[in-house]
């Protein structure tokens, strides 16, 4: 019998082992999927606390994307899928103490309606004339990899990049424009460049193609469950084999061996066929150390950075004081800890009763190191505080939850997609190794969703 070993049991490893299970099922193969924590799920996780379904990890996946969704209508999860309340979409950016809407018509951060931008007062004069000229950048071939803030301000210049680009980028990445790579991070935008030149053209131009017909609406921006994001982990776990999911087995190393790997968990070690490497990149890199040093390397140069999420919950009283709206970003040199705040119970009215206000305040990278060793109710004082000065938010909470993440999210700098092409070369010194999880091609879910059926298929085309 072909075994498998799945390392890791976040949402990338047990994708993989939901493509696997009805191979075992046919008496294909037997899996074995080692988790080093007490639970399944990774960082999907969520509590419910005075009515609210509150999130400690991520709170929905971008719709576009279709595997997530997909795999909860595998799951029987089709009707427990909720959009979110898009009609109450509008983002605001934190600039000189005021919240000030982002325009209608910014696509990322690409302006597609002249006037709604004209008139906003969350870019200078100068930016908008920016805007304008961009309309005229002429293409450029592909180069060599930069920073999504290099790209962006030479189409738009620095203020661009420290309103808007920045801020988006650390409320997905939890990272920072100008590490970040845009071939990896916004592929598009290096592609609209490449064909355009000006991306505002090339956005247009998208638009156009893509018009929907009347019958065939939008559809919403994110998805999420009803009962929160753990709701696809409780669904997907009964229906594995139990007796194949080890918990509390943090795995050491793992060993090439004749006819497949050998892998060491505690004081015991195993024999399989093939293995799933469902990791954070970092702890792929530690149990590949021995057995090949060389890729291993590669694989802890892929950077992560840390982040906390602050629940909190409020009375009616608030939730009627609150603007409309997702939520806000808040620019780094505005001097805030805070880098997001959304407001729940508009994004997703599912989360929070009609009387209650649900917030989730988000801190990622340095602004999270710098309070990480704080107790719960002192980083709680500290974003009381900033909502205080950014929504003149004075009440005490109905409760405040603090969850903190530490090198959670994959930082793909420049020079990533390079780095993952010689990963692909060293990888077949290693026959029988897949490699999954969010330190590739995507760190949202659904991309790991992928991620981990695609492992799975690379192993199931060994048998
Ligand atoms: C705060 C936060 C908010 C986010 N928000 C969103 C969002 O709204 N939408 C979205 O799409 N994405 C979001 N993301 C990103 C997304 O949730 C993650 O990228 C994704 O869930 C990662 O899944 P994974 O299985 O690859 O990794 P993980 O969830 O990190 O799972 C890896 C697992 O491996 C285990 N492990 C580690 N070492 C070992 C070992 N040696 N042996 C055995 N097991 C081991 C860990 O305990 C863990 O359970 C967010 C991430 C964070 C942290």
């Amino acid at each position: 019998m072909t075994r498998i070993a799945i390392i890791g049991g976040g949402i990338s490893g047990l994708a993989a082992a939901f493509a696997l299970e009805e191979h075992r099922r046919a008496g294909v193969l037997e899996y074995t999927l080692y988790e080093s924590s007490p639970q399944l799920g990774g960082v999907l996780r969520t509590e419910h606390i005075h009515d609210c379904i509150v999130e400690a990890g991520p709170d929905s996946f971008i719709s576009e994307k279709p595997w997530a969704a997909d795999l909860c209508r595998a799951l029987g999860l089709g009707d427990q899928l909720i959009g979110s309340n898009d009609a109450d979409r509008k983002t605001y950016i934190l600039v000189r103490g005021q919240l000030i809407p982002i325009p209608d018509g910014l696509m990322f951060m690409v302006p597609t309606k002249i006037l709604p931008t004209g008139l906003s007062p969350l870019f200078s004069w100068t930016t908008k004339l920016r805007m304008a000229r961009e309309l005229l950048h002429p293409p450029r071939p592909l180069g060599a990899d930069e920073s999504v803030a290099s790209l962006v301000e030479r189409h738009y210049g620095s203020e661009m990049v420290d309103r808007l680009a920045d801020p988006l980028l650390s409320g997905v990445y939890g990272g920072e424009a100008n590490s970040l790579s845009v071939r990896a991070v916004l592929p598009r935008f290096a592609e609209m460049e490449r064909t355009h030149g000006s991306l505002g053209r090339a956005m247009l131009a998208g638009r156009k193609k893509m018009q929907r017909p009347a019958n065939n609406p939008t559809p919403p921006l994110f998805t999420s469950l009803k009962k929160g994001m753990q709701q696809l982990v409780e669904t997907i776990v009964p229906r594995l084999n139990q007796a194949s999911l080890l918990t509390n087995t943090p795995v050491q190393s793992i060993q090439p061996r004749t006819g497949g790997w050998s892998v060491s968990a505690g004081l015991k070690s195993d024999h399989f066929n093939a293995i799933i490497l469902a990791l954070p990149a970092r702890a792929a890199a530690h149990v590949l150390s021995v057995c090949n040093p060389e890729l291993s390397t590669e694989l802890a140069a892929i950077g992560y950075s840390s982040s906390i999420t602050v629940g909190l919950g409020y009375d009616r009283d608030v939730r009627q004081s609150l603007p409309p709206g997702f939520g806000f970003l808040v620019p780094r040199n505005e001097g805030k800890r805070l880098l997001a705040a959304t407001f729940v119970h508009n994004k997703f009215p599912h989360r929070a009763p009609d009387d209650r206000a649900l917030l989730r305040c988000f801190f990622a990278g340095s602004n999270a190191e710098n309070i990480w060793q704080l107790s719960d109710d002192a980083i709680i004082a500290i974003v009381r505080n900033e909502l205080q000065q950014i929504l003149r938010l004075r009440a005490a909470p109905l409760f405040a939850r603090v969850y903190k993440w530490k090198s959670a999210m994959a930082q793909y700098g420049v020079g990533h997609l390079e780095r993952l092409d010689r990963i692909e070369r060293l990888r077949p010194q290693l026959p029988g190794l897949a490699l999954a999880g969010n330190g590739f091609r995507g760190i949202g879910i659904p991309d790991c969703v992928r991620s981990g059926q695609e492992a799975a298929k690379q192993v199931l085309s060994l048998l």
